[in-house]
C-alpha cells in the first residue's frame, strides 16, 4: 500500500518536541534547578467569568428538551456570525456579512487546510519567519518541493525574509506567488504593518491574482492606532484575501477550542467561488464546533466579556513590555511586543538560535525558543512570550539581566 508521501518529506523533529526532549534532559540532570518557561504559545489565564457563566447557561440548556442542540449548522450558528460580522467587521467598517463568517475550531486547523482550496502547482509564499503551520500544511498537500535540512529552505516555496535589516517589512517576492500568507501582527517577530502597507501587499494580490491568506490571531494585541485590525479595512481585500480568526489568544480558548474563517462571497479565481468551495468542504469534512463553546464564544463580545477579556490581553502586554524593557536593559536588541505577545531578539555573541536556547537554560533556567524553527531567516534570532504569569516573567528576566 502507498502512502502520501509528502507527509513524510517533513522534518521528523518538530520544534516544541525538541524543546520539551532537551527541558525535560535538564531537569532531570539537574532536579534542584527551578525551570521558568517563557517559549511555548499557549496562554496561563483562565477562562474570564462572563464566558465561564455562558458555559454554564448553554450546558444546562443541552439537558432540557427544548434547550437541546445536535449538529451545529454547517457554517456555524447565526448569533455568533452576526456577532462577528457586526463587532469585528462592520463596526470597524468593514463590510462583511454574516454569511462570510465559517465558525470553526480553531485557526490552527483553518489555516492548515485552507490549501485544499488551491491547486497542487499553486506557488505558496510566506515570511520568513513564520507560524510554521502555513508551510508545513502546505508539505503535506505536495506543493514545496525539496527540503534542505542544511538551510532549512524548501525549493518551491517563495520566502519573504523580514529580519532587523528590513525592520521586519516584507518585499514583493521575485516571483510570483499564487497563495500569499500573511500573519499580523506577527507569530514570532511581533511586528506588523501600517494601514498603508498592507494596503500594497492588496494592491499587489488584486494585480497579480494571487490570495492572500491573512491569520489574524493577534488582533487584539494591537495597541497602535495606524495598524489595521483586520485586512478588509484595505480597499479591495473581497476580491483577494481570506482572513483566519481565534478566540484562542485574545479570550483563553486554547482548550475550549473556537475560531473563524471570513471567505467573501467576491472571492473568485478561474470563475471558481472560493466561498462556495469553502461552503462544500466545511459541510464534508468538518464537525463544527459545539453549541456550548459558540455560546461561549457569543459571551466574549458580550460588556463584560469585552472588560475581561481586554484585561487579559492587558495582564500578557505587562509582561511583554517587562520582557521588552528588562532585555533592553541587558543589552540585547529586542523587537515586537508592543502589539503582540512575542519579544523577538538577536541571540548574543551571534550564537546560533540552538545554541542561545541551551546558555539560557543552562544558565539562567529560562526556556525560550530558537528563532530558526520559524524559518531559515530566524536563524541567530529568539522568541520570548508573554503568556506566563507575571512573577514568573519577572523572575525569568531578572535572571538574564543578572547574566
Ligand atoms: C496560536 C496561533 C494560532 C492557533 O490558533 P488556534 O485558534 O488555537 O488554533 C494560529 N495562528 C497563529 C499565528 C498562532 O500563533
Amino acid at each position: 500500500m502507498n502512502v502520501n508521501e509528502n507527509y513524510l518529506k517533513l522534518p521528523g523533529s518538530y520544534l516544541f518536541s525538541t524543546i520539551a526532549k532537551k527541558v525535560a534532559e535538564y531537569t532531570a540532570a539537574n532536579p534542584d534547578k527551578d525551570v521558568i518557561k517563557l517559549g511555548i504559545g499557549d496562554v496561563t489565564q483562565p477562562i474570564c467569568p462572563a464566558v465561564i457563566k455562558a458555559l454554564h447557561k448553554a450546558v444546562d440548556e443541552m439537558g432540557t428538551p427544548e434547550g437541546f442542540h445536535g449538529y451545529a449548522p454547517d457554517l456555524g450558528y447565526s448569533f455568533l456570525r452576526e456577532k462577528m460580522s457586526e463587532c469585528d467587521y462592520k463596526a470597524r467598517g468593514c463590510n462583511i456579512e454574516p454569511d462570510e463568517v465559517f465558525i470553526s475550531d480553531g485557526a490552527k486547523s483553518d489555516s492548515g487546510n485552507i490549501q485544499e482550496l488551491f491547486s497542487e502547482d499553486a506557488v505558496i509564499a510566506v515570511t520568513d519567519p513564520v507560524y510554521p503551520v502555513y508551510v508545513d500544511s502546505n508539505v503535506m498537500g505536495g506543493r514545496t518541493g525539496v527540503y534542505d535540512e542544511k538551510t532549512g529552505v524548501w525549493s518551491n516555496v517563495v520566502y519573504m525574509p523580514c529580519t532587523a535589516e528590513n525592520n521586519f517589512i516584507p518585499s514583493f517576492p521575485d516571483k510570483v506567488p499564487d497563495v500569499i500568507y500573511l500573519c499580523l501582527p506577527n507569530n514570532p517577530t511581533g511586528t506588523t504593518l501600517k494601514k498603508d502597507e498592507l494596503q500594497k501587499w492588496v494592491d499587489y494580490a488584486n494585480e497579480h491574482d494571487s490570495v492572500i491568506i491573512f491569520d489574524s490571531a493577534y488582533e487584539a494585541y494591537i495597541s497602535e492606532d495606524d495598524v489595521p485590525h483586520t485586512i478588509y479595512e484595505c480597499e479591495g481585500a473581497r476580491t483577494c484575501a481570506i482572513e483566519i480568526r481565534s478566540f484562542s489568544k485574545n479570550a483563553g480558548f486554547t482548550g475550549l477550542r473556537l475560531g473563524a474563517t471570513i471567505v467573501p462571497k467576491d472571492l473568485k479565481r478561474n470563475g471558481a467561488s472560493l466561498h462556495d468551495m469553502w461552503a462544500r468542504r466545511h459541510g464534508t469534512k468538518f464537525n463544527g464546533a459545539p453549541y456550548i463553546v459558540q455560546r461561549a464564544g457569543e459571551a466574549v463580545y458580550s460588556k463584560e466579556g469585552q472588560k475581561e477579556t481586554k484585561a487579559q490581553v492587558a495582564y500578557y502586554m505587562k509582561n511583554a513590555s517587562y520582557i521588552l524593557n528588562g532585555l533592553k536593559d541587558a543589552g540585547y536588541e529586542v523587537y515586537g511586543g508592543i502589539n503582540a505577545p512575542y519579544i523577538w531578539l538577536k541571540t548574543k555573541d551571534n550564537m546560533t538560535s540552538w545554541e542561545f536556547f541551551d546558555y539560557l537554560l543552562t544558565t539562567a533556567n529560562v526556556v525560550g525558543t530558537p528563532g530558526s524553527g520559524f524559518g531559515p531567516s530566524g536563524e541567530h534570532y529568539f522568541r520570548l512570550t508573554a503568556f506566563g504569569t507575571y512573577e514568573n516573567t519577572v523572575r525569568a528576566i531578572d535572571r538574564i539581566k543578572k547574566l
